[in-house]
């Protein structure tokens, strides 16, 4: 499978690693969009949101566990924002399953944190 974090998981391509433990690996988002941008993924090969299910979803609380630990060991203490894209219309760009951490900045909340493409 050609998966760009699968690689990112296996050291082939590299990486800026934030944390890392037997499910979850985190990482610095190579395109910033606040002065903290970290990605947060399972080790495991899921393609997104949409493919969470009964076998698999155990991760996704293993991952919040982690981003908890992970705000707490980088001193995020003026609070952080969680994203996940899944699918074309939110604008998923890697099809793996990935949480967007977002800190170190003031952010606003409504219309502005989904601007529709033009
Ligand atoms: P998405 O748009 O799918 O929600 O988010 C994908 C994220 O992966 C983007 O924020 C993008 O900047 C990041 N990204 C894409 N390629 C790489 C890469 O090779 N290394 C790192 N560290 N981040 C990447
Ligand atoms: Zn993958």
């Amino acid at each position: 499978m050609n998966c760009l974090f699968c690689k990112i998981v296996k050291g082939e391509i590299p990486s800026t690693k934030v944390y890392e433990d037997e499910y979850v690996y985190c990482f610095k988002d190579i395109n910033p969009i606040t002065p903290i941008h970290y990605l947060v993924i399972p080790k495991e090969h899921i393609s997104g949101a949409s493919e969470i299910d009964e076998k698999n979803s155990s991760v996704v609380s293993h991952i919040f566990e982690a981003i908890a630990k992970i705000a707490k060991a980088e001193n995020i203490s003026e609070g952080f924002r969680v994203v996940t894209n899944c699918g074309e219309d939110a604008g998923q760009t890697v099809h793996h399953l990935h949480f967007h951490l977002l800190a170190g900045v003031k952010m606003g909340w409504g219309e502005e944190a989904v601007q529709p493409v033009k």
